[in-house]
């Protein structure tokens, strides 16, 4: 993808602060960290997100999700770890290489999470159908 900025980090045409990198996936530092090392693992393989992604692709993200993690967690004396992914627009995306943020959380680092709502009678059980009648695998 010749106009896609995640791409040209990969290819380092664009400078980024690179922290991991295999065959299939790298991880960099979020340039707006929520929290330092606030880091993005992007596959090599240009997909726009969650919706398009192959499996394979996807499972190689996993996984370097799950291997760097511990190590971004420790080197920033980090609590925890929150895992996201925005999909389309109107969940956040910006940047359309699928990447998944690995954020670092501490005890009263201020960032709240979203609300739950609740369902009306009925609502749940009819959306749990409509999502397994469109279940196409
Ligand atoms: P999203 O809203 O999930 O599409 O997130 C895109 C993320 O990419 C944001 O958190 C940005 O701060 C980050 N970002 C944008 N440009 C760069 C860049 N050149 N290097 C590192 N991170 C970037
Ligand atoms: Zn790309």
């Amino acid at each position: 993808m010749n106009d896609c900025l995640f791409c040209k980090i990969i290819t380092d045409e664009i400078p980024a602060e690179k922290i991991y990198e295999d065959e299939n996936t790298l991880a960099f530092l979020d340039i707006n960290p929520i929290n330092p090392g606030h880091a993005l693992v992007i596959p090599k393989e240009h997909s726009r997100n969650i919706l398009d992604i192959t499996s394979k692709s996807f499972s190689h993200v996993a996984e370097t999700i799950r291997k760097i993690s511990p190590a971004i967690k420790d080197a920033v004396g980090a609590d925890g770890v929150n895992i996201h992914i925005n999909n389309e627009p109107e969940a956040g995306q910006v940047v359309f290489h699928m990447h998944a943020h690995i954020i670092p959380r501490f005890s009263n680092d201020g960032i709240k999470m979203w609300q739950g709502k609740e369902y009306d009678e009925n609502e749940a059980k009819n959306i749990a159908e409509g999502i397994k009648n469109s279940l196409d695998f």
